[in-house]
């Protein structure tokens, strides 16, 4: 039988993976402009790091993560019943700001007194979540985090940035929506904690198990809850807002002010507190209405100011987001965007017969060393069917050479679009095609 690629898990082929070349690349280009420099980490860290940097509470954590345990360790595991000790525990990264801030800490990349360190990031992340439209087990996400500076200048800087990259992919602003909270602070927030619960204490009898075991352990993450009587109730439990202390309050305010003065759109929301036990002050979600359903948010984040501290470094405060690239070109279809097609032909060239083989594959090499795009039969087929060929590769220009031209040292170069054919001289093709192009 044969082998599927794994429940949850997409291959992509060359139209989509050019295109996530070109996603990649204009995140690379928007991102750099605000001074993001690109930064690679491993795919695996030890467990303990997400443990300790998300959250040993949270779903991500608790519930959706891939462990590995290298062949040796799983050996000794089953056969000796020796489990693996805490450093031989590897998670496959379910999101990359904590390996990131790992590498911070690690490499000593924000000195004291140094400026910011600007990082992106992109490639696969992995969760054990029940696969659906728009939610897989491995995506693929895009990320920045900003370590070393505490002003709202880099919240909003961010946020401002993530909206330009969107209008640069082609996502029209009309079909999102950017939503604004601040969870505040270790301060304020355990106090504000505390009041949610004693509130869902007092409506226990509404709400579901889940949020009832929420309340236990964090119960914030109760206004994330899909199931309508829960949201109905916690619509009436004690907003954030009411309860940030004044330096939060403060941040909060000057993020609002500095995206006011740009003219970016947000619509603040209380119920927004993310998944991730990390955050603290400003978050941020960017949601799509139409033909998403649940899984509408394509991008999202805040700031993380104690996260660097619980992995083992000094204070130093953080911001970053990160961004799905499957969610955007969910949101690119529905907004009927054109995906440019992937394939380009500047020029086939078709054999008569056997004998002009070796200078048509000569030619060929010729036109590539000159950067042109440039293919050739490699299957004996006939004239008729190179030409069927040459138009599913979306040639341009088919460049015929039979033993009558090679004789005289030309080709016939036929325009695909015109129908239009001339003879040209084997050494002034690259020049012509130069022309042609230009
Ligand atoms: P998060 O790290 O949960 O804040 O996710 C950031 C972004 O990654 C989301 O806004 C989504 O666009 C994307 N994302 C998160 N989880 C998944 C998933 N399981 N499948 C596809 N995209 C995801």
């Amino acid at each position: 039988m044969a082998i599927n690629a794994p429940k949850g898990t997409r291959d992509l082929l060359p139209d989509q993976a050019l295109f996530w070349n070109q996603f990649r690349q204009t995140a690379t280009d928007v991102f750099g402009v605000y001074g993001y420099l690109p930064i690679e980490t491993p795919l695996i860290e030890q467990t303990e790091l997400f443990v300790r940097g998300i959250g040993e509470a949270t779903d991500v954590v608790s519930k959706e993560m891939f462990t590995a345990i290298s062949g040796e360790n799983l050996r000794r595991w089953v056969e000796e019943g020796e489990a693996p000790d805490a450093k031989s525990r590897l998670s496959l990264r379910p999101e990359g700001t904590a390996g990131t801030v790992r590498a911070v800490v690690q490499h000593d990349l924000v000195p004291q007194g140094a400026a910011p360190a600007k990082l992106m990031y992109a490639g696969p992340m992995f969760r054990a979540e029940r696969p659906q439209k728009g939610r897989y087990r491995q995506f693929t996400q895009i990320g920045v985090e900003c370590l070393g500076a505490e002003e709202p200048t880099i919240d909003a800087e961010a946020i401002i940035m993530l909206m330009r990259f969107y209008e640069k992919v082609g996502i029209p602003r009309d079909a999102i929506r950017l939503l604004l909270n601040s969870m505040g602070c270790e301060q304020c927030r355990p106090a504000y904690r505390d009041r949610v619960k004693a509130y869902m204490d007092e409506r226990a009898g509404e709400l579901c198990g889940t949020c009832m075991a929420r309340a236990e352990v964090n119960p914030l993450r109760a206004f994330d809850c899909k199931n309508q009587a829960c949201a109905a109730v916690m619509a009436g439990a004690p907003k954030i807002s009411d309860h940030l202390c004044d330096d939060c309050r403060e941040h909060y305010e000057a993020v609002k002010a500095l995206l006011d003065g740009a003219g970016v759109v947000y619509e603040e929301d209380y119920k927004l507190v993310r998944g991730l036990d990390y955050y603290t002050r400003t978050v941020f979600e960017v949601q799509v209405d139409d033909g998403m359903g649940a899984q509408n948010a394509i991008g999202g984040g805040g700031r993380y100011d104690k996260l660097a501290e619980e992995v083992g470094g000094r204070p130093t405060p953080g911001l970053g987001f990160a961004l799905g690239f499957e969610r955007c070109v969910l949101a690119l279809e529905a907004a009927g965007h054109e995906f440019p097609r992937a394939q380009r032909c500047d020029l086939f060239v078709a054999c008569v017969d056997d004998l002009v083989r070796a200078r048509a594959f000569a030619l060929v090499q010729e036109c590539r060393d000159a950067g042109f795009i440039c293919e050739m039969d490699h299957q004996k087929r006939s004239l008729k069917s190179q030409f069927k060929l040459a138009d599913k590769l979306g040639a341009a220009r088919v460049a015929v050479l039979g033993p009558d031209e090679l004789a005289e040292g030309v080709a016939t170069l036929r325009d695909m679009g015109t129908h239009t054919e001339a003879k040209v001289r084997l050494d002034e093709v690259v020049g012509e095609l130069g022309r042609a192009i230009l």
